[in-house]
């Protein structure tokens, strides 16, 4: 999928901005409270920024639209389920990356 040059690309600098900005503070905080709404948004900006890309049809599309869709949708789904905070200290680690918080060591 490739983009093309738009006159939408302010958009897309500002989902970046806003997905970027909240994985860093979802990387770095401890806050869990606060990480459960930040995520929630940097995830949604993140995803939007292809599903808008599809339908504006900036992005060139090599599997049907639908299809595509549901991936985008699917993956959003998994990056949600696949972040996790730690109930030790309230690190930040992810479901695959074994057992133990990377933070802090605590068994999780
Ligand atoms: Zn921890």
């Amino acid at each position: 999928m490739t983009l093309a040059q738009t006159g939408h690309m302010p958009i897309y600098s500002l989902l970046f901005g806003i997905a970027a900005g909240g994985i860093a503070f979802v990387l770095i905080s401890r806050n869990r409270r606060a990480k459960r709404i930040v995520l929630p948004i940097a995830n949604a900006a993140f995803h939007s920024i292809i599903l808008f890309g599809v339908f504006t049809g900036d992005a060139t599309l090599r599997v049907s639209r639908p299809l595509l869709v549901v991936i985008v949708l699917a993956n959003a789904v998994l990056t949600q389920s696949t972040v996790l905070y730690c109930g030790h200290c309230g690190g930040t680690y992810l479901a695959y990356r074994g057992t133990r918080c990377r933070t802090c060591g605590e068994q999780v």
